[in-house]
């Protein structure tokens, strides 16, 4: 892969930037559930809200404020007692998740804050500072793990619901909660790491919308949704900011979320984009497609 996008797509990045609402965006994304929560929450809360973001969106909303509810908005309580947190999750399920799982997830949480502090705390344990987050989130998440095993027993849904980095797997969900957390407070994500992790250390949260847009657009060439297509496109965005290339991130992602992006070439909303005459579907018609009075 060519790490150095057209001065075109880089200029076209930029503006579908600036010309994002991220305040208005996190009322489609799991992320406004986290604001939802007092301030002193929020970091316990991005970790749960990251976490159960598998699905759809709506879904994914309902699942979260559920758990939310059972704790009456104070995570970090029910971190102190597993137990009770259990019983007022009873009946809760969402796909691959139970409400064991949840409590496990909150009680190894609660293990991580005890030893700790924090959480940031607990992230820059296993941090020497070096590469990107692949690491020390491997370290993290093994730690994490030890402490949701008295609830959990490495149970099948307990494990996917904290995946494991060292399998070379995208872990898109640790990648988002990771931006959320360490990228400056714009009104979407939440400023809480920033002086611990830096925001080039990064790593794009590759899901299904950005890892479609990543390929339409050529910022990797691989096939797999794996790690290494993730720092590909990570590479690539760098190339256009250097300090922050998970800025880019929200927009792309969101322009398949709101379903504007409908995967081909759609006159009224092509003409629109900040991609057009860049991504696949509208390459061939160069520059700003061509309208049909054209
Ligand atoms: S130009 Fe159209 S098809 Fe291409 S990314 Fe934008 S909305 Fe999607």
């Amino acid at each position: 892969v060519n790490h150095s996008p057209p001065a075109s797509l880089a200029q076209a990045l930029r503006e579908l930037d600036r010309a994002f609402d991220r305040k208005g965006a996190i009322h489609n994304d799991p992320l406004g559930c986290v604001h939802a929560l007092a301030p002193e929450q929020r970091e316990l809360g991005a970790h749960v809200a990251a976490m159960l973001s598998y699905g759809a969106v709506g879904q994914i909303r309902k699942a979260i404020g559920q758990v939310w509810d059972a704790c009456d908005g104070d995570l970090v309580g029910a971190s102190c007692d597993p137990a009770s947190l259990r019983r007022r999750l009873a009946g809760f399920a969402y796909r691959m998740t139970s409400a064991d799982d949840v409590t496990s997830l909150v009680a190894g949480l609660g293990c991580l804050l005890e030893e700790h502090g924090s959480l940031a705390a607990a992230f820059a344990s296993g941090d020497d500072g070096q590469g990107d987050i692949q690491g020390p989130l491997t370290v993290y998440v093994r730690h994490l793990r030890s402490g949701m095993a008295e609830w959990s027993a490495g149970s099948r849904g307990a494990r996917y619901l904290t995946p494991d980095p060292s399998t070379g797997s995208a872990v898109k969900r640790w990648c988002m909660m990771l931006r959320w957390l360490a990228r400056p407070d714009d009104g979407a994500d939440l400023g809480l790491w920033g002086d611990m992790l830096a925001t080039d250390r990064l790593v794009i949260p590759l899901d299904t919308h950005t890892s479609r847009l990543s390929w339409w657009l050529g910022l990797t060439t691989r096939k797999t949704v794996d790690f290494k297509a993730a720092r590909d496109v990570t590479d690539a965005l760098r190339a256009v900011d250097s300090l922050d290339p998970l800025r880019f991130d929200m927009p792309l992602c969101h322009l398949g979320i709101s379903g504007a992006c409908q995967h081909r070439f759609v006159e009224s909303v092509c003409s629109e984009c900040s991609l057009s005459g860049l991504c696949v579907f509208t390459r061939a018609l160069g520059g700003k497609p061509r309208l049909a009075s054209d």
